[in-house]
């Protein structure tokens, strides 16, 4: 049984409450890749499905946010923290989810979160 790092709990309790929907697979993955995100979402504890592909969608919101809004973002946080989740733990789940995975799909799923992350960079 795998056991949690408070941090993953956290990480993962922060993305909770969100909309219900089905998994939806990440653009850019391979389908083995994806399947393999949907077998952790199925039996990591901290993990529930569809919460992978809306770390992603998360962050790639975050990344994309004007600089004057992240400062206010890293200064006062931001409601939508609770209701939607929150980006910064979503990008904290992403790295836990990667460590999880099989080297090769952790390749493809660090290229995309690499690329938004460069975007950060300013
Ligand atoms: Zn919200």
């Amino acid at each position: 049984m795998p056991r949690n790092r408070p941090s993953e709990v956290r990480a993962a309790a922060a993305l909770r409450p969100r909309p219900r929907g089905a998994a939806s697979a990440i653009d850019g993955l391979s389908s083995s890749a994806n399947s393999e995100i949907a077998r952790l979402e199925r039996t990591r504890n901290y993990l529930r499905t569809g919460d992978v592909g809306n770390a992603v969608r998360l962050w790639q919101n975050h990344v994309r946010r004007p600089t004057r809004e992240l400062q206010h973002y890293y200064e006062f946080g931001d409601v939508h923290d609770f209701c939607c989740g929150s980006q910064v733990e979503a990008r904290d789940l992403l790295d836990i989810v990667i460590s999880a995975m099989s080297p090769r799909s952790a390749r493809e799923l660090r290229t995309i979160i690499g690329r938004l992350d460069a975007q950060l960079e300013f």
